[in-house]
């Protein structure tokens, strides 16, 4: 009987598994590695941050999902993986050997890009952490007024900043450290001015240098300006998770794992990626929940044709993607390649979707 593993329980394999729950896999044995026992929905963390959802609202449960899916589930992370051997090294010291593999464990951080950040930062991810990490702070700011850094200004740490300064109102003054661009640089103009508006009617203060260094209670910019901090809340971005360097799997240069249209891995057929953790040479494909999201149907489609010797499907990822940024209060932007859009009829309708997806789970 071949053995599928699935490691990370990430937002492609929530829908392989929903997929086996739906048709099982014959004469196979499954089994899901992830560490954590819940996936948490990183599109609802910002309105999970700001107060407008519970975390269970935001959380889709891993082991009834598994027992559905006729998969067994085992709670912890990996910490090798030999891709040629078929092998993996489990935390708790355990091996597990695998006929097929499928990675979807998310991207990473880089704790040691800004010196100080490992001892003094909260990190975003994983994101499991730091939705346990926000109650101390939110408790924290109930015993007095904190001044909060967000250093990054990609899509999360915008909402991220939004959120916080919205929940916590006068007890909290908040600021943006963007990496020395305007918020959201990648985004059309139209998304960043909105962008802009949005964070100066929520009265946080955008700096748009970079972070050079954090020490207990400052966070130290390019320019030489400290800024006091009780909490440095670190969006960085995502980088490439560091224990696939020995995995013997190809990487592309950042070193996430290259794949190709059928989301094997570029070097080892029997091994699959996608969400944040996967590489495309072929196709433009930005870090986002959204392209993780769509490439659940194609890997679970390919993983069962594979299963069973059949051909495999190509799967291209949409060139442009629905944007939703919510504005910490009930209120969001939207944008599609160069066109956008704001107001509260966008909250309500990326409400709509969010809760839709985890409750397709339950
Ligand atoms: C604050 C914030 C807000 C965001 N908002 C949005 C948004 O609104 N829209 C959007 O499109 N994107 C958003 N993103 C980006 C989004 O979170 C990621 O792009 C998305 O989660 C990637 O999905 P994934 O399936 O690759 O992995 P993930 O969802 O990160 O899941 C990875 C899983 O693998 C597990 N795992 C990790 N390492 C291991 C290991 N070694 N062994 C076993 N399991 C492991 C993890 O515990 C987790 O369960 C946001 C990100 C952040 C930080």
């Amino acid at each position: 009987m071949k053995h599928l593993v699935l490691l990370g329980a990430g937002h492609a394999h929530v829908q392989v598994l929903h997929d086996l729950a739906r048709e099982p896999l014959p004469a196979a044995r499954v089994t899901l590695v992830s560490p954590f026992a819940e996936l948490v929905y990183s599109g609802m963390v910002p309105g999970l941050v700001a107060g407008h959802y519970a975390a269970a609202d935001c959380s889709i449960a891993l082991a009834p999902l598994a027992a559905r899916a006729g998969a067994g589930f085992d709670m912890q992370a990996a910490v090798r993986v030999d891709a040629t051997a078929r092998a993996l090294v489990l935390a708790d010291g355990s091996a597990m050997s695998f006929d097929v593999l499928s990675i979807d464990t998310g991207a990473a951080m880089d704790r040691d890009r800004i010196p100080g950040a490992r001892e003094h930062a909260l990190f975003v991810r994983p994101i499991e952490h730091f939705v346990k990490l926000l109650q101390a702070l939110l408790d924290l700011a109930e015993r007095r007024t904190l001044s909060l850094v967000v250093v990054g200004a990609g899509a999360g740490g915008v909402e991220l900043a939004l959120a916080l300064q919205y929940r916590l109102g006068e007890r909290a003054r908040l600021s943006l450290v963007t990496g020395g661009t305007p918020p959201l640089s990648s985004h059309p103009a139209s998304v960043q001015a909105r962008v802009l508006r949005a964070l100066k009617r929520a009265g946080v203060t955008v700096f748009e240098d970079s972070c050079r260094e954090i020490e207990a209670g400052h966070v130290v910019l390019g320019g030489g300006a400290r800024l006091v901090c009780d909490a440095p809340l670190l969006a960085t971005g995502a980088s490439a998770p560091t224990w696939l360097v020995q995995t013997g799997l190809a990487l592309d240069e950042q070193g996430f794992v290259a794949t190709g249209a059928t989301l094997q891995s570029t070097s080892h057929p029997q091994v699959f990626a996608a969400g944040d953790v996967a590489s495309r040479s072929d196709a433009h494909r930005p870090r986002s929940g959204v392209y993780a999201v769509r490439a659940g149907p194609p890997l679970a489609l390919n993983l069962r044709r594979f299963m069973a010797g059949g051909a495999l499907e190509n799967h291209m990822p949409q060139r442009h993607a629905l944007n939703l940024i919510s504005c910490g209060e009930r209120r969001a932007i939207a944008s599609w390649g160069s066109w956008s859009a704001e107001g509260r009829w966008v909250w309500w309708w990326k409400d709509r979707i969010d809760r839709a997806f985890v409750a397709h789970f339950r």
